[in-house]
């Protein structure tokens, strides 16, 4: 039985869709992201689309030119190879695929957002967040609204929200079916710049996504309970059509435990040294991910084959 329906996913995309991957250049590409490289050149191939690779680097204190350049190489190494925002063209210099590079586009896209819905400042503390809302802080605490009536100027020192109001996010995920979220209630008004002056993931990626014009978001689905969230943001921004979301399982370890960068043990350059193939690598990626049943060696171009195809 296939993973997913592909001509269904097919019929809800453009001739040659575009999917994106994204990391983060905040550490070594793990075992996790070369899953998710497997389903996004995977589908892409499948479908006859193109893939983009964005380095998504909108957190300034833990990104690194040096983890840059690895994630770039170690692509290659594996023989993946984007159709836009080609490794070559991000060795260049700017880009418009780093969001580094990109300021200009979220200064943008704020403005369009402020022309017709409510953003405000906000200078509250992780503290202020945890006495408010009267328990443990964690990410997904949602946000009590604490500045929303308090008429603040935007100014260094406070970030930027945008006011969510009560409403379910309907979608349907391509291989996990519909489903319903209520963003108000799960996270509250939306933080999109920080009290730095950073710009968080979610308004990055959505803005991202959008001038990039991506048809098909391929992540784990540990980032399910944000596409509702994702779907509300690239609305108000304009967005007819949003893209197709499609939320693939991620490799845990035996107890159960996702991974993180932090686990070197399964570190691209780790497995390298211990002398795997990069088609050993992509084939245990497809394995643990639940493409495949066996873990065997698995070739780019076999990629396509992973969804029923080719
Ligand atoms: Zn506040």
């Amino acid at each position: 039985m296939p993973v997913i329906d592909l001509a269904r996913l097919a019929a809800r995309l453009p001739a040659r869709p575009l999917t994106r991957f994204a990391p983060s250049p905040t550490g070594y590409l793990h075992l996790g992201h070369v899953a998710n490289a497997v389903w996004v050149w995977g589908l892409a191939r499948a479908l006859g689309g193109r893939v983009l690779l964005r380095l998504e680097d909108h957190d300034r204190g833990r990104c690194r030119p040096a983890y840059e350049s690895a994630l770039l190489e170690d692509l290659e190494w594996l023989g993946l190879f984007p159709d836009v925002g080609t490794v070559a063209e991000l060795r260049l210099g700017p880009s418009p695929y780093r969001q580094s590079d990109a300021s200009e586009s979220y200064e943008a896209a704020l403005a369009r957002l402020g022309s017709h819905a409510a953003l405000f400042a906000c200078d509250c503390t992780r503290k202020d967040l945890a006495r408010e809302s009267g328990d443990v802080l964690n990410e997904e605490t949602p946000y009590t609204g604490r500045c929303r009536s308090r008429r603040l100027a935007r100014a260094t020192g406070r970030g930027l929200r945008l006011r969510v109001d009560p409403g379910v996010e309907r979608f349907e995920d391509a291989r996990i079916g519909p489903r319903e979220q209520v963003p108000a209630v799960q996270c509250g008004d939306l933080l999109l710049q920080d009290r730095v002056g950073q710009w968080t993931y979610q308004f990055a990626v959505v803005v991202d996504d959008l001038r990039h014009g991506v048809d098909l978001v391929v992540r784990g689905e540990d980032l399910l309970e944000s596409t509702g969230r994702q779907l509300l943001l690239a609305r108000q921004l304009g967005r007819a059509a949003p893209p197709v979301f499609l939320h693939h399982p991620l490799i845990r370890k035996p107890g159960g435990e996702k991974l993180s960068k932090s686990s070197g043990d399964t570190g691209i350059r780790e497995l390298r040294a211990a002398g795997m193939a990069p088609s050993e690598v992509l084939g245990r990626a497809a394995f643990l991910t639940g493409l495949r049943a066996i873990d065997v060696p698995l070739a780019p171009a076999e990629l396509a084959n992973l969804f029923g195809t080719g």
